[in-house]
C-alpha cells in the first residue's frame, strides 16, 4: 500500500554496494526465523515459508531504481484518469453496487471513492493476484542494509499473516516490496486494518470481493474519512490572489478562502459549511487549484503523493458523472527530469531554505521551500518546480 510508497522512494541514488550485508544470507536467515519463533510464530510456519528461500535479485535492482523524468500534473493525470479508466470504473461499481453499497453504510466511505482506489491501486483488481512471492521479496529487502529494519518487521508481519491461515503460502504474492491484494496492503496495514467481512475466517485480500473492498473503507474509516462529506473541489481565485496561501500546512474555514476571492469553478460564492480546507495549485499558477478538505487529508494516509491524492478525488467525482477539470495545466510544460528535481532541492538547501532531503522527490516539503524561494525573488509564489524556477535559483549561485 500505498502508505509506504513516499518512504520506497527516497534514496534511489545508492549504489548496491553501500548497502550490502555484511551477515550471510543463510545465517541472517536462522537469526530471523529464531525471532520469529520468540513471536509466536509456528515452527510449521516458519519451515514452510523459509527453508531454502534466496534473496531475488530482480528485488534489489527494483529497489535501487531512479526514475528519469518526473510526471507534470497533466501527464500524472491522463494517466490515471483517461477515459478508458473512467468507463472501466463505471461498469466496476454498477457490477458490484449490492457490496459497495453495503460497505459503504457500515464503514462510511462511498462508493465511488473505493471504487477509485481500486482502479489506481491494481485496475479494478486485474493486477490483485501479484507477481512476486511476498516472503522472498521481504526477505531480500530485509537482509539488505537500505531499509533493513523497516522490511525486518513487514517480514515478521507476512509471516503472522500466513500463520494465521489467511493466504496460502503459493498464492501470497504482491508487488516486489510486498504490497498486496486488491488495494495493494503492506503486511503491516493488512494486520491492522484488514476485515474477515465474508465471515470465513480468512481475511483474504487476494481473490475475495467482500474483504478486499471492506479492508480498504475500514483503513480509511480509521484515516479520518468523514461519509457525508467530498475530498474538496475544483476553485478558481482572482488575478490578485496571493499564492503564499497554497499549502497543505495553511487550513482555513471556506468563509475565508471566499473573502480571499476564491470561487467554485463556475464562478459562484463557495458553500457556506463549515469546514476547513487547503489552497493546492499542482502545475502552479497557470493550473488548476482546488480546496481540498479532510478526505483529501485521509487519501494522503494512503499515499502521500498530492497528485495521487487529486487522482483518487477526480476519479471518484467522474465516476458519478461530474465533469473533467476546466484544465489540467500548460500543455508545452517540461517537467524537470528526476536529477534537476535533485539538483533543484539542493540548490534551495544551499540558499537556506528546507525542501527536505534532496532526493528528487517533489512534496509538499520541498513545494513549501519552493515558495519561500519564490516570495524573496517576486516571482509568483506558487511552489511550483518549474524550469523558471530553476534558472532562478542556478543564475543566484553560480
Ligand atoms: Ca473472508
Amino acid at each position: 500500500m500505498a502508505v509506504v510508497f513516499a518512504l520506497f522512494l527516497t534514496g534511489l541514488f545508492f549504489s548496491n554496494q553501500a548497502f550490502a550485508n555484511e551477515q550471510p544470507f543463510k545465517q541472517w536467515l536462522a537469526d530471523l526465523k529464531n525471532e520469529a519463533a520468540g513471536k509466536g510464530i509456528s515452527a510449521k510456519t516458519l519451515d514452510e515459508a523459509l527453508t531454502g528461500i534466496e534473496p531475488i535479485p530482480r528485488v534489489i535492482e527494483l529497489d535501487r531504481r531512479q526514475p528519469e523524468f518526473t510526471l507534470t500534473f497533466r501527464d500524472y493525470m491522463d494517466r490515471m484518469v483517461n477515459a478508458k479508466r473512467i468507463v472501466k470504473a463505471q461498469t466496476t461499481i454498477r457490477a458490484n453496487a449490492k457490496l459497495l453499497n453495503e460497505v459503504a453504510a457500515k464503514y462510511g466511505v462511498q462508493p465511488q471513492y473505493l471504487v477509485a482506489f481500486w482502479g489506481l491501486e491494481t485496475d479494478f483488481g486485474r493486477l490483485a493476484s501479484g507477481y512476486f512471492p511476498v516472503i522472498p521479496a521481504l526477505a531480500t529487502l530485509a537482509h539488505d542494509s537500505r531499509r533493513g529494519k523497516f522490511f525486518r518487521g513487514q517480514l515478521i508481519d507476512a509471516l503472522r499473516i500466513l500463520d494465521g491461515g489467511h493466504i496460502d503460502l503459493a498464492r501470497m504474492k504482491g508487488s516486489w516490496a510486498g504490497a498486496m491484494g486488491h488495494f495493494q496492503f503492506i503486511p503491516s496495514t493488512f494486520n491492522a486494518y484488514a476485515i474477515d467481512y465474508d465471515g470465513d475466517g480468512k481475511r483474504d485480500i487476494w481473490t475475495n470481493n467482500k474483504d478486499a473492498l471492506a479492508s480498504a473503507a475500514n483503513f480509511l474509516a480509521n484515516s479520518g474519512w468523514q461519509r457525508d462529506e467530498i475530498w474538496g473541489r475544483e476553485v478558481k481565485v482572482e488575478d490578485s490572489f496571493d499564492f503564499t496561501n497554497v499549502s497543505l500546512k495553511i487550513k482555513k474555514p471556506l468563509s475565508a478562502w471566499q473573502a480571499l476571492g476564491v470561487r467554485r469553478i463556475n464562478g459562484k460564492d463557495l458553500p457556506k459549511a463549515d469546514v476547513m480546507a487547503s489552497l493546492l495549485a499542482p502545475a502552479g499558477h497557470v493550473g488548476p487549484k482546488f480546496l481540498v478538505y479532510g478526505n483529501f487529508r485521509a487519501i494522503m494516509r494512503w499515499n502521500q503523493s498530492q497528485f495521487y491524492a487529486l487522482a483518487i478525488g477526480h476519479l471518484a467525482d467522474r465516476i458519478i458523472g461530474k465533469g473533467p477539470l476546466s484544465t489540467l495545466g500548460p500543455r508545452d510544460e517540461k517537467s524537470l527530469s528526476f536529477a534537476q528535481s535533485e539538483e533543484l532541492q539542493q540548490l534551495l538547501i544551499d540558499a537556506g531554505y528546507d525542501p527536505g532531503p534532496a532526493d528528487g522527490i517533489i512534496g509538499s516539503m520541498t513545494r513549501d521551500a519552493i515558495r519561500a524561494f519564490q516570495k524573496d525573488n517576486a516571482i509568483v509564489p506558487d511552489g511550483h518546480p518549474s524550469a523558471e524556477v530553476l534558472a532562478r535559483i542556478r543564475a543566484k549561485n553560480p
